[in-house]
């Protein structure tokens, strides 16, 4: 019996950077829909026909809420690097559990000795 087979296989730790990383680039923000009004008198925005829809990327920094404009161009591609980053994040936190299990399986076959 081929023993390589018969084990469940764990990715070696270049495979588990190379799934870490393959989402980048990553943006840590969320991308916001917005229609707003710009403050000029007689504007139609003034009439509730506000501009928009204008793409913003919001994020916390230091627990301050930042925020940018996102050209309407770019919306696409900014959109696809923030799903990257969740992407990202689960990958994190799949690998942050198999760590766990790891060493969970670890303490219990040095505590049945
Ligand atoms: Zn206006």
């Amino acid at each position: 019996m081929d023993m390589r087979h018969s084990q469940p296989r764990r990715p070696t730790f270049p495979q588990q950077l190379q799934a870490l990383i393959e989402p980048f680039p990553v943006l840590a923000g969320s991308l916001v829909k917005q229609y707003v009004s710009c403050g000029k008198a007689g504007c139609r925005c003034q009439r509730g026909q506000k501009h928009g829809p204008l793409y913003y990327l919001y994020w916390k920094e230091r627990g301050r809420s930042r925020s940018l404009y996102v050209p309407r161009e770019k919306v696409a591609e900014v959109r696809r690097q923030v799903q990257n980053y969740r992407r990202f994040q689960r990958e994190l936190a799949r690998q942050v559990r198999r760590q766990l299990r790891e060493w969970q399986r670890n303490f219990q076959e040095e505590h049945r000795r």
